[in-house]
Parts: C-alpha cells; sequence; structure tokens
C-alpha cells in the first residue's frame, strides 16, 4: 500500500464516522441466561465494555435495560434466542431500537422481582459481560427452609430418643453418637412405632442407637449434625474444564450430590447444599450460607486444573491464614478464588463488621477442628485415589473463611489430566469419592460427641 492510499483509507474511515474512531461502538457476542430457583441470571457479553440503563416496571412486572450505543440487529435478535423461552422469572424477552443509538432489552417478569446490573472486565474465556440479576421477591428462601426441616429433625429426634430410653430402660451403655463405629451402617428407622408397640419390640436398629449419657432434649443426642456441602462454581462459572470438555461444575455437583444421599441415610445428619443446581453463588455467600444454617461441617468440592496434564491425585485443603504451604497451593486457591470474577460478583452483601479479636481467637479453634476433619476425609480418599501431596495442605481459598465453622476445601482429581477426568465424569467413580467423603465426615464428627 502506497503512502497515497494509506491517507485514502485513513479520510475513509473519519468519513464513515467520527464515532467509530474516538470510540468502538460494542458488539453483542452472546446472551446466556441462568434461570435458578433463587434468582435467574442473564449475561450479555460484549467486545467492549456496554453503557446500560436498567429500569424496572410493573404492572406488568419487567426489567427494561438501555444499551447505548449497540445496534439491535439481527446479531443480537439471534444472541437472544437464549431467552426465547420461558426462563426461570423471565417469560419472554425482547429487543428493539429504542432511538438510534440505544438498543432497549425488555424482559418481561412472571412475578415482581428486586433487579440488578452490572459489568465485569474480560476474565478468562470470556470478554466483557454485562450481568443482569433478577430475583424473585416471591422465591423462597432456602436457609428458612432448611431451618425448619432441622427444628423437624431435633423433634423427630427426641422422640426417637424417648422411645428408645422408655422401651430399653436408657441406652446408655453407648457413648458417643456412634457414627466412628459404624461408618457404613445404614439408616436407623425414623418414624416412631405405632401407640402401643413397645420400641423394645422394634428389631434392633441398625446402627448405635442415639441415647448417651447426656441423653435428654438439645443436647448433642437430638440436635442432627449440620454438614454444609459446597460444589463448586457453576453457572457462568464452569470451572475447569477437562480436555474432553468436562466441567468442573457438573462432575462436583454429582459427587456432592451423592454425598449427600449417603449422609443423610443416617437421621443424624442433615445436609444443606450451597448450590443443588447449576447456578453460580458467590463465594461470600457460599460461606454466608454456612453460617447462617449454622453448619458443624463445611466441606467444598472441586476438581484441580493444572497446565500440565501429567498433574493427577487428590487433595484436601484447609485454610491458611499467611501463605500457603506450596507454590502450587497458592496457585490453586488463586485460581478457585478468582470465581468470583468469572461466575460475577457483586461486591454487596459482604460482611466488614465482623470484631477483629473475636474472629480471630474463633479462628483459631476452627482451624483446628478444620485440620480434624481434613486428616479424616484424607485418610479415606487415600483408598480411592491416589493424593496428590499425602498431607492436609494449607491454602487461602475465600471459601474457607467461615470463622467459626470448620471448613475443608476436597480439590477431587486433576479434571486436566485425561484419565482422572474420565474418572470423574464415571457415576461409579463419583460414588467411590462420595462414600470416602461421607466416611471422612463421620469420622471427624465422632470426635465431636463432647461438643454438646
Ligand atoms: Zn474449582
Amino acid at each position: 500500500m502506497s503512502r497515497r492510499d494509506a491517507l485514502r483509507v485513513i479520510a475513509g474511515l473519519i468519513a464513515s464516522g467520527a464515532a467509530s474512531i474516538s470510540f468502538a461502538a460494542p458488539r453483542v457476542l452472546a446472551v446466556r441466561a441462568w434461570p435458578g430457583k433463587a434468582y435467574t441470571r442473564v449475561t450479555i457479553e460484549s467486545d467492549v465494555e456496554l453503557r446500560f440503563l436498567l429500569t424496572s416496571l410493573s404492572n406488568p412486572d419487567r426489567a427494561v435495560v438501555d444499551l447505548s450505543d449497540v445496534r439491535a440487529d439481527a446479531t443480537f435478535q439471534q444472541a437472544l434466542d437464549a431467552l426465547k423461552t420461558d426462563t426461570g422469572v423471565i417469560s419472554r424477552a425482547r429487543i428493539g431500537q429504542f432511538r438510534p443509538d440505544t438498543a432497549r432489552l425488555v424482559l418481561e417478569l412472571k412475578s415482581r422481582a428486586e433487579t440488578a446490573a452490572f459489568v465485569l472486565p474480560p476474565v478468562g474465556q470470556y470478554q466483557h459481560r454485562l450481568v443482569i440479576d433478577l430475583t424473585p421477591l416471591d422465591a423462597d428462601d432456602p436457609i428458612a427452609e432448611f431451618l425448619a426441616k432441622l427444628a423437624d429433625r431435633e423433634t423427630q429426634l427426641e422422640r426417637m430418643q424417648e422411645e428408645a430410653s422408655r422401651g430399653t430402660g436408657g441406652t446408655t451403655g453407648s457413648t458417643g453418637t456412634g457414627i466412628a463405629k459404624a461408618p457404613a451402617a445404614p439408616a436407623p428407622p425414623t418414624a416412631a412405632p405405632p401407640p402401643g408397640q413397645s420400641a423394645a419390640a422394634r428389631p434392633p436398629p441398625a446402627s448405635p442407637p442415639l441415647a448417651n449419657a447426656q441423653a435428654g432434649k438439645h443436647t448433642r443426642a437430638t440436635r442432627p449434625w449440620v454438614v454444609v456441602l459446597d460444589p463448586g462454581h457453576g453457572g457462568e462459572d464452569p470451572g475447569a474444564i477437562g480436555p474432553a470438555g468436562t466441567y468442573e461444575k457438573n462432575v462436583v455437583l454429582a459427587i456432592a450430590q451423592r454425598t449427600k444421599q449417603l449422609l443423610e441415610q443416617d437421621k443424624r445428619v442433615i445436609v444443606f447444599m450451597t448450590r443443588d443446581e447449576d447456578v453460580f453463588i458467590p463465594l461470600a455467600d457460599r460461606v454466608r450460607k454456612a453460617r447462617g444454617v449454622n453448619a458443624d461441617v463445611f466441606v467444598s468440592i472441586h476438581a484441580d486444573a493444572f497446565t500440565r496434564p501429567d498433574a493427577r491425585g487428590s487433595s484436601v485443603y484447609a485454610l491458611s491464614e499467611r501463605g500457603a504451604t506450596s507454590a502450587a497451593a497458592r496457585w490453586i486457591a488463586d485460581k478457585e478464588n478468582q470465581s468470583d470474577l468469572i461466575g460475577g460478583a457483586t461486591l454487596k452483601g459482604r460482611d466488614p463488621t465482623l470484631a477483629k479479636m473475636i474472629f480471630e481467637i474463633n479462628q483459631s479453634i476452627t482451624n483446628a477442628d478444620s485440620a480434624k476433619l481434613g486428616h479424616g476425609i484424607l485418610t479415606e480418599m487415600r483408598g480411592v485415589n491416589r493424593m496428590h501431596k499425602d498431607r492436609l495442605e494449607l491454602a487461602n481459598f475465600a471459601v474457607l473463611r467461615a470463622p467459626d465453622v470448620p471448613s475443608i476445601l476436597i480439590e477431587t482429581a486433576f479434571i486436566s489430566n485425561p484419565e482422572e477426568e474420565r474418572k470423574l465424569a464415571s457415576p461409579a467413580h463419583q460414588l467411590k469419592l462420595a462414600r470416602a467423603i461421607r466416611s471422612g465426615i463421620r469420622r471427624y464428627l465422632a470426635t465431636q460427641v463432647v461438643r454438646a
């Protein structure tokens, strides 16, 4: 190209509109929808940061998003197919050219919803994103629901215990919860015997009796253990992706669901999942949920990835306050902590009010329990997969920062390793992992009897 040609091209560019030179008009690349029970998220990905104005309207309920310098063109129309059908709280979505320089996205809602929108800078596989969250006002509160379930279970256990002590004159010979003695015990009968039938007439319970030396109301004997399982990632955040295309978010959810099933075979254990669907939950929310349900144990479930495909094995982590035990641990912690950037967390809802001193005291007690929990799980995991490092590792995972809940994070395997990816995707192997996690948790709970 001659110098003259080059000048002509530049002149042409200027003539085609100064706007396109002073800033680039955003192009919508994709629209994704993540309908969840708690909220519905819509993500609009673009090559340049979107400037937007979000308005909520009622009668009928709708969220209106005006996008500056965006064309409601065929590409955008096509991308909107993600919202064509019934999507969570959204009944219908449409776009139009509201003004020559503004495209208008209208989300028609099934019910009133709190709306929020924010932008995320490019990260991982994503370019610029505008995130729109629609939280139905009539959505169920999973924590309140869980606490009601917990209270019911407590009543149930109290009744069982009363029956047991009336029928057998007290089974105080058994100490502790018996959890460690029968890790694979099936569920004890849950229903109280019909009136007239004594507890002694029942077949002997398959697992040790609930009553112990502390028999009575509001003791460890009748308060179920609350286990929080935290499947990593979800929704917009796939987590690590295996060479064959397996998503970490999917396998860890499957493993957590299996673990929940196994744990709840014992009526003295009740499980809360930080997510039980393909939805993104910010890291701080996961911690907040664990505290909200008064968790005894928090177990975050992940699958590793590393730049080298031959990296393999399982790892168990507890929180380190300063520094990680190894450079790899720090690298992995940084990666997991990126989840909020990828999944998209707003800054609201953080709790800055925890008093520092109480926090630190709690934290040191909790750290000791976390280590015990971690060792229990490590012991069980050895039987299922080889360990990446055969010791409890310490790293600064954001999700382990509840000051009063013993918390660990399991990297079940390396999804970046083709062989381990295959295993992670196999239901049989998922079940093996779930059994190991269940047994590890029970091992820990059995040491906690005195903490009534
Ligand atoms: Zn992960």
